[in-house]
Parts: structure tokens; sequence; C-alpha cells
């Protein structure tokens, strides 16, 4: 990843490269932003162009052995540790980021890096679980770094998203962020630093890269540009036309929905699970980590009153069975007329 490769953020990229430039690299940093609004691309362009030899006009080379190894996420002096998880663990198992790079570097690759948390634990295939950083990771991290640089640059580990650290891995953490080894490193990239503990955040040099809504958005659907905001859209409408109660409408929603393909149906229900899902959070106290900004945040501000402890569990259970249903292929304008009374009946309960 160049800086050229990153949507605006200039005055960002002049102040990252002028501080490189000028020799001053501070061992802990933290990359902060929304999700999509660029962190992860940011850290990589910025560990990319610390360890090119060939730098020039701001920027890495893009063609040097090093950029083209921290390009693909195969440099052997850059790890990486995100909140992994796997459906079916059993106690005590423990899962580390190492065994998910595969998966990690698809996602990085097809996206540019403009991804958020939900995206990655659908690529895990996690379904209603949460990645975690634990302990025995943050330890590895250390292991890890224990090793001499092999390509004799900066060794740098990239921690995705530490606000999923758990307080034991966080203090395992603490102790290397205390006193940094020279030649390395540590770069957090956090959506939500303020679920940090106060001890790490004083100890790591922060870049806020605001967040480019409308980028973030669409950057966040890919390919499919647009259709999120689609999804958002059908979802809103549905919602609308449950606690009025209009059969009919819902009816033609159903319709509409079981004219996309197949690949959009499945999102289009992933979409709702996640913002009924939000809106239940919302509900119950926890806005903070419902992942929502912008429209989605404040329609769904609105909808969770309707959202409580008393449907939230029927409906995931109605949605994520209508989705199983689409994955085996059945037919869709049942799937679909069955999923919008169901799904109305219960916002009306
Ligand atoms: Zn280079």
């Amino acid at each position: 990843m160049k800086f050229s490769d990153i949507t605006g953020h200039d005055e960002i990229k002049r102040r990252l490269v002028g501080a490189i430039d000028a020799g001053r690299v501070s061992h802990a940093q933290m990359f902060t932003g929304e999700a999509g609004s660029g962190t992860l691309p940011m850290a990589l362009a910025y560990i990319q162009y610390l360890n090119c030899p060939n730098r020039a006009d701001g920027d890495s080379c893009g063609e040097c052995p090093n950029c083209q190894k921290i390009a693909a996420l195969a440099h052997p002096d850059l790890h990486f540790v995100m909140p992994v998880n796997k459906q079916g663990k059993k106690s005590g198992e423990a899962v580390t980021s190492e065994s998910f790079m595969p998966q990690w570097r698809k996602i990085v690759t097809e996206t540019g890096g403009y991804f958020d948390e939900q995206m990655w634990y659908d690529t895990l295939g996690l379904d209603n679980l949460q990645g975690l950083i634990s302990k025995k990771e943050a330890e590895e991290v250390i292991r890890r770094l224990g090793f001499k640089s092999f390509e004799g640059g900066y060794k740098a580990v990239v921690v995705w998203l530490p606000e999923r650290m758990n307080t034991e891995a966080a203090n395992t953490l603490l102790k290397i962020l205390e006193e940094p080894w020279d030649g390395t490193l540590f770069l957090l990239v956090s959506a939500q630093p303020r679920l940090l503990l106060p001890t790490i955040l004083s100890r790591v040099q922060e870049t806020v890269i605001p967040g480019g809504e409308a980028e973030a958005r669409r950057r966040l659907a890919g390919s499919h540009a647009g259709e999120a905001d689609e999804d958002f859209e059908m979802f809103v409408e549905l919602a609308r036309l449950s606690y009025n109660d209009k059969h009919l409408e819902l009816m033609k929603w159903a319709e509409r929905a079981a004219a996309l393909g197949r690949e959009r149906q499945k999102r289009l229900v992933e979409n709702c699970i996640r913002l009924v899902r939000s809106s239940f959070m919302i509900n119950a106290g926890l806005e903070d980590i419902s992942y929502l900004w912008g429209a989605e945040l404040d329609f769904c501000r609105k909808f969770s009153p309707f959202i409580g402890a008393h449907n939230v569990e029927g409906l995931v259970a109605e949605m994520e069975s209508a989705l199983g249903q689409l994955r085996q292929n059945g037919s869709a304008a049942i799937v679909f007329t069955h999923f919008a009374l169901a799904v109305s009946k219960m916002i009306n309960r």
C-alpha cells in the first residue's frame, strides 16, 4: 500500500512522512477512526514507507522487495493481530491470528483495507460470534518480536481493533508498550479508542483519521457500490411497513426482494440481521459498540424502542432461518413472503 493509494487525508500523510524523514518514529502509535475511514490502509502505507529504501516524493516506491512483501502482507518483519474466533471452539482452546492470515490477506486485498469488523467476522464465517484478542495472542506477539529482524529494518506489529483485547491481553501488551525494544513499532488501529485501558492510551502517540462517511460507505460496499445503501433503504421500508401493519405493501416488499439476485438476497438479509442487532444494542444502552454511524445510526436510534429482549431473539432466529433457506436455494418468493410477515408480526408484538 502506498500513500498515493489512499484517497484524501493529504495533511495527515504529509505529517507522517515528515516525521519518518526526520527520524522521529515513535515505538507505540495508534491510528484511530471509523471503520472504512482508511485507518488500516494508512497504517500499511506508513509501515511500507518506513521500510522502503527507495522513497521518493513522499511515498514508498511500491516496487522494491520490501514494498512488495509488505503490500502482499507477507513481510517476515510485519505481524498482524486481529480479533479472531472460531465457530464451535472448545472451551479453553486458544485461537490466534496467525491461523487466519489467508482470510486476512484476502479481505485486505479485496477491499484495499476498507472494511469493518462485521465484514471481517463474515469472512471468518462467524455466526453471532465476536472475535477476541487473547492473552495467548499477546504473548505470541512478544515472542515473535524477540526474534532478530529478518530484513534489517523495523519489526512492526499491527494490532487491528485493540479494543477487542481482554484485560489480561491488554496487561500483557502494556508491559512491552512501557519499554519498547529498539527497532520495533507497535501500531494500533482502533475504531473505538474509548474502550481501551487509559494506561494503554497514555502510552501511544495517536493519529486521528477523520471519517469521510460517504467515502467509507462507498468503500465498505466495495465492488457492490450502492447496494449497501439499497439494503439500508429496504430495511427502513420493512420496518416502516411492519409497525404500520401494511400487509399488501409488505407483500410488494417481498416481491422486490425476491427479484434480486441470490447473492444480493443473502446480503440483504445479513444486513437486516446486523441492523436489528444494532438497534437492540442501542435499546440496551450499548450504542458505543453498535458500530453504526450516519443515517444508519439515526434510523436505528428511532427504531430501537421496537427491538427489545422480548423480540430480538425471535427476529434474529427468523432472519437466520431465511438466510439458511436462501443458502439452500429455497424459493425466494416463499422465503421473503414468510420473512416479511413474520418480521412484521414480531416488531408489532
Ligand atoms: Zn520500496
